[in-house]
């Protein structure tokens, strides 16, 4: 059985979202109130958060292209706590089918992927969660819109899901780079809507 939503919350980590982040993405802490209300409305309505975070070890390869960030075991490696559930839980590396399925229940309202690229996509686990959870639409927010939401958005498409990309609740490292992403994922089909609008259409 298929869900009807489930919202995708990309990297909202202490590490970009922070003013002081090892990789702060700018704009990002004008997110968090939007941020935190699409998490609570989630919360209430019980629709599904699969969540995406960075999980890199100290001398990660991605590090010659960015700045040490995401480091896992250190604090802004963190979600920041306004877009993590209290019952969130780590997708387990070994055999997380019970954990999947508790997920599409209900039981588990927020899964959180851990990746060590830009692309959720590399992490072979995230085909598996959205097969069985069949969303008819996802919602997608966070950051950066022309790095990881980019990837997020542009695979998510790819697999024929219907996305609504959440246009005040993400933020572009680069303000000319991400305008040439969102073109990018609005041509292949992502609809690009306010959080304000999204919440009013699922009232
Ligand atoms: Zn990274």
């Amino acid at each position: 059985m298929s869900v009807d939503l489930l919202f995708l919350d990309v990297d909202t980590q202490h590490d970009f979202i922070d003013a002081d982040g090892a990789l702060a993405v700018p704009g990002a802490p004008q997110l968090v109130s939007i941020l935190e209300r699409l998490t609570q409305f989630a919360r209430e309505r019980r629709i599904p958060i699969l969540a995406d975070v960075d999980a890199h070890v100290p001398d990660d390869v991605e590090f010659e292209q960015f700045p040490p960030h995401g480091v896992a075991g250190t604090p802004g490696q963190k979600k920041i706590p306004q877009t993590l559930l209290p019952g969130a839980e780590t997708v387990r590396a070994e055999s997380p089918q019970a954990q999947i399925e508790k997920f599409r229940r209900g039981r588990i309202p927020q899964l959180i992927i851990e990746k060590q690229t830009l692309d959720v996509f590399a992490q072979p686990v995230t085909e598996v969660i959205l097969s069985a959870l069949d969303p008819e639409r996802v919602i997608v927010y966070g950051v950066a819109t022309e790095y990881c939401v980019r990837c997020a958005v542009l695979g998510l498409r790819e697999r024929h899901y219907t996305v609504t990309l959440v246009t005040d609740a993400i933020a572009a490292v680069d303000p000319g780079a991400g305008e040439k992403a969102l073109a990018e994922m609005q041509a292949a089909g992502a609809v690009l809507d306010t959080a304000e609008s999204v919440r009013r259409s699922l009232e």
